[in-house]
């Protein structure tokens, strides 16, 4: 290297410390670091807890105190979260707060029995071999957690601008009868806000696989999570997309209101072809009497009610959460730059997260430096299976849960530090 690269380098360098050290002599103390809603989020939903009067006993002609009701939920939670997920109520099981419960429920289920065309359970079919799933990257770390715990080997593939690379998907289910399924957030991803399109979706609906019993796993989280009314993305129907595909067994799609009223009371759902339904309620009745039917009732007498009903009160989400993100967008552009020199990441229209990817491999010590300088980010390589990223790139950008003032400090602090890191990294090469 020159003698004049090198000092324009060193100049690059001491200019990051002096900004960085400018943040961190401020002794803050941020958080974008969870994917929770924000209090005012919260406050949106209060008039919930007072939903039901001591005279809602009954509700559907169903005692909400009692055990009769069954386990697919208050007829009409299925009829209103079926309207969410473009389905019939009869596609829909309304279960218990926590839609990652019931992901681990229909898997577990399906490890165990096997799914309606399985010849076993997914466990037991492979001499010694593990089940195998299909998983994005980046993506929700919760995902791998739960399906490693199970016992599923995964298997990744690249998450694209319109959602994930299914010819990868494809190729791996198309040879190998292990290959159980793939796991996925179809609208306004974790973390990247990526939605599948839905020329990509039919081709998954109707992919040929190895195994009969190949499943797709949508976690539609997000489903409902625009950031504005233009261009927002549609989300797609796998239920209707595979039984016109001629696989009616094949989708099952998770949502929940953890994101729509309280994350921590809410309430999760799955939609499935009718057959499904019947195949999970059996499995569910070996294990609960039924679920939590003052809940169902407090969330439709609320969401019915609500101005707009659920869309309304999304708008207003919308209205909260949209600013966050585009501050978050405005200062990494003017601090960092479009160009890609230091850092590039998405612009999702919906959803909870930013997806950004350093352009040296410095995401761990970004984040170490974010945490001196007093901002808690998400651990680097928490978006890769293990807690691992192997190019050491991916930051996962949480910026629903601080005031909109925190977010936009928390992002000059992030910037910073991608800028430092990255500078240390160049003056190390050489
Ligand atoms: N799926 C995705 C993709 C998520 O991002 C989250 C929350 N971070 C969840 C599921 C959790 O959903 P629930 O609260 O319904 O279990």
């Amino acid at each position: 290297m020159s003698a004049q690269s090198d000092s324009l380098q060193s100049d690059a360098l001491s200019q990051a410390q002096a900004q960085y050290e400018q943040f961190r002599a401020r002794g803050l103390n941020l958080n974008i670091q969870r994917g929770q809603p924000a209090d005012a989020d919260f406050d949106l939903s209060n008039d919930l807890i007072a939903a039901l009067g001591r005279e809602d006993t009954t509700f559907d002609n169903i005692d909400l105190r009692n055990y009769p009701g069954g386990v697919q939920g208050l007829p009409s939670a299925r009829a209103l979260f079926a309207e969410y997920l473009d389905v019939k109520a009869e596609n829909v099981v309304v279960w218990n707060n926590s839609s990652l419960e019931l992901q681990g429920l229909v898997l577990s289920f399906a490890l165990l029995h096997g799914m309606r065309s399985s010849t076993g359970g997914w466990v037991r079919l492979l001499d010694g071999q593990k089940p195998k799933m299909i998983v994005t990257l980046p993506g929700y770390d919760r995902h791998f957690l739960l399906l490693e715990t199970l016992g599923f080997e995964l298997i990744t593939v690249d998450m694209q601008p319109d959602g994930p690379d299914v010819d990868a998907i494809a190729r791996y289910a198309g040879r190998d009868a292990s290959v159980k399924g793939v796991l996925f957030v179809p609208t306004y991803s974790n973390p990247g806000g990526e939605t599948i399109s839905l020329e990509k979706a039919q081709r998954l609906a109707g992919i040929k696989a190895a195994a009969p019993d190949f499943t797709i796993f949508a976690d539609d989280a997000y489903r409902a999570h625009h950031l504005t009314d233009e261009g927002r993305h549609e989300p797609v129907n796998f239920v209707a997309l595979c039984r016109d595909a001629g696989f009616p067994d094949r989708a099952f799609v998770f949502a929940s209101t953890s994101k729509v009223t309280f994350a921590g009371a809410g309430l999760g759902f799955v939609a499935s072809s009718e057959d499904n339904v019947k195949w999970l309620s059996k499995y569910l009745n070996a294990q609960s009497i039924g679920p939590n039917k003052l809940e169902q009732a407090r969330h439709v007498k609320f969401l019915r009610g609500y101005p707009g009903g659920l869309e309304g009160l999304m708008r207003e989400h919308a209205r909260l959460i949209q600013p966050k993100f585009q501050v978050t967008q405005d200062v990494l552009a003017e601090t960092l730059g479009t160009d890609g020199e230091y850092a590039t990441w998405t612009t999702p229209r919906g959803g909870y997260f930013i997806s950004l990817d350093t352009a040296a491999p410095v995401a761990d010590r970004v984040v170490a430096l974010a945490a001196q300088a007093g901002v808690s980010l998400t651990p680097a390589g928490a978006t890769y299976p293990g807690g691992k990223d192997p190019g050491n790139r991916n930051i996962r950008i949480a910026p629903t849960r601080p005031p909109l003032a925190e977010v936009e400090e928390a992002m000059r602090v992030l910037a910073a530090c991608v800028r430092l890191a990255t500078e240390e990294y160049r003056a190390a090469q050489g």
